[in-house]
């Protein structure tokens, strides 16, 4: 059984504590991703989106995941399952030192985790660009994140 959790980092300018909308574990907040197959290696076509609320009960025993998906090239089936209670929002101290900031924990069976798709919404920023900048008319400054990134760490 291997675990991922996903780590984000950017450069934020006037802005700290940055975080999905709703919080890293807001039931409704998807995370957008790619995976590949750990048996055949083919990555996915289309991302795959994983969201709290959404559930699927697995076949044996009373467990249940949150995605569950057959590769298209092999068929082998593979399960993408949450674990909520890790994230933590990105601070600028942390920006600042070029630390990631911990998100969301993954469960993956038969997938392996790729490029996380940056994007819908943090703290009603749209950062599907991978960037975002803007005038904060209250606080008269400009408001920039930029630079993006994320990685998915093993943990075991
Ligand atoms: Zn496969």
């Amino acid at each position: 059984m291997v675990n991922y959790l996903l780590k984000i980092t950017a450069e934020l300018e006037n802005l700290t504590n940055l975080q999905p909308q709703g919080g890293c574990d807001d039931p409704n907040f998807s995370y957008l991703f790619k995976v590949k197959c750990g048996r055949c290696g083919e990555v996915s076509q289309k991302e795959t989106c994983v969201t709290l609320s959404e559930t699927v009960a697995l076949p044996a025993g009373k467990a249940t995941t949150n995605l569950m998906q057959k590769c298209k090239f092999c068929g082998r089936d593979g399960t993408i399952t949450m674990i909520p209670g890790q994230g933590k929002p990105l601070t600028d101290e942390a920006s600042q030192a070029g630390k990631y900031a911990p998100l969301m924990q993954f469960d993956c069976r038969g997938y392996e985790p790729l490029e996380y798709i940056e994007g819908t919404k943090f703290d009603d920023i749209d950062l599907s660009a991978g960037e975002f900048s803007e005038y904060d008319e209250k606080g008269e400054c400009p408001v920039m994140i930029s630079n993006l990134r994320s990685t998915f760490d093993v943990v075991k």
